[in-house]
C-alpha cells in the first residue's frame, strides 16, 4: 500500500510538471501582443510616412499599398469640431446685386488664411461686436493646432475675410463691390477658412514652422465637403490687393492638394 501511495503522488507531481511544461510551451508559441497604441491608430497616409511617430519601414509593413490607405485614412477621417458664431455685426448677407445694382453670379471661391494670434483671441475678436466697421472682421471656420475646426460663420453668410482684394480665374478678375466706402473685395463669394498659428509665428516675420499634420488633414477634409475646384482655391497672400497680406505663411500647398486629392476620391 505504502509503495502504491508514493507511486500515485509520484504520477500526480509528474504530470502537474508536465501540464506546466506544455503551458509554458504554449504561451512561449504565442506572439506578444500588438502595442495597443499601435493597433487603435489609424492607418497613416502615405503623407506622414516620416512622421516619428510611426517609422517608415512599420509603415511599409502594414500598409503595402500607401495610396489605398491613403484613401482608407481620408474616408474614415472625422474631424473634431466647435461652434462658436460670431456677432452678427461681423458678417452679412450674401448679395445678388452689387452696390450699383448690377447682377452678380461669382461661383464661391476658398480663400485660405491664418489667425496669426491664437484661435481663442481670433473667436473672441469675432464675437465682440464692432461698431466701427473697419474692425468687422470673421472667417467662416477657423482650424485649430490640434486640428479641431470652429464654426464662425454659416457658409450661406458673407464673411469679412477680406479687404480690397479680387480673384484672378479662368474667366479673368473677379471682385464685387458691395458697399459705399471700401473698395470692392472677393467677400461675396468667397468661403474664408483660417489657421491657427503656430507659436513662433505670432509676429510680422515672413516664415514660420508652418501648419500640424492634423491642420492640413482637417482642411483637406473640410474643403473635400465641397465642390469648389481646386482652380478656385486660393490665399489671402493671392487675392490681396493692399500689399499687406501674406497669409498664410509657410503654407505648403502641394501637401494640401494631394491630400485633398485623396480625400475627394
Ligand atoms: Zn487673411
Amino acid at each position: 500500500m505504502r509503495g502504491n501511495v508514493w507511486l500515485v503522488r509520484g504520477l500526480l507531481i509528474f504530470s502537474q510538471l508536465a501540464a506546466l511544461i506544455t503551458f509554458i510551451a504554449i504561451i512561449g508559441q504565442k506572439k506578444p501582443p500588438e502595442s495597443p497604441a499601435i493597433a487603435s491608430m489609424p492607418v497613416i497616409p502615405n503623407i506622414i510616412a516620416s512622421s516619428p511617430i510611426i517609422a517608415p519601414e512599420k509603415v511599409s509593413q502594414t500598409t503595402p499599398s500607401p495610396q489605398i490607405n491613403k484613401i482608407e485614412f481620408a474616408a474614415n477621417y472625422q474631424p473634431r469640431y466647435e461652434i462658436s458664431w460670431a456677432h452678427p455685426n461681423n458678417y452679412g448677407p450674401r448679395y445678388d446685386r452689387d452696390v450699383n445694382g448690377v447682377a452678380v453670379n461669382n461661383q464661391p471661391i476658398i480663400v485660405i488664411h491664418e489667425t496669426v494670434n491664437s484661435a481663442t483671441s481670433a473667436v473672441n475678436n469675432f464675437q465682440t461686436p464692432h461698431t466701427n466697421e473697419n474692425a468687422q472682421v470673421s472667417y467662416h471656420t477657423l482650424i485649430k493646432l490640434d486640428g479641431t475646426i470652429i464654426y464662425i460663420v454659416p457658409r450661406e453668410f458673407r464673411a469679412f475675410g477680406a479687404g480690397n482684394s479680387v480673384f484672378r480665374g479662368s474667366k479673368g478678375i473677379e471682385t464685387v463691390k458691395t458697399h459705399l466706402q471700401f473698395p470692392p473685395s472677393v467677400n461675396n463669394f468667397a468661403y474664408h477658412v483660417a489657421f491657427e498659428t503656430p507659436l513662433d509665428g505670432r509676429n510680422n516675420t515672413k516664415n514660420h514652422s508652418g501648419y500640424t499634420q492634423l491642420q492640413y488633414n482637417s482642411l483637406a477634409w473640410l474643403i473635400a465637403q465641397s465642390s469648389v475646384p481646386e482652380a478656385r482655391i486660393t490665399t489671402h497672400k493671392a487675392v490681396d490687393r493692399s500689399g499687406q497680406r501674406i497669409d498664410p505663411r509657410s503654407f505648403n500647398s502641394e501637401k494640401f492638394l494631394s491630400l485633398l486629392k485623396s480625400y475627394r476620391r
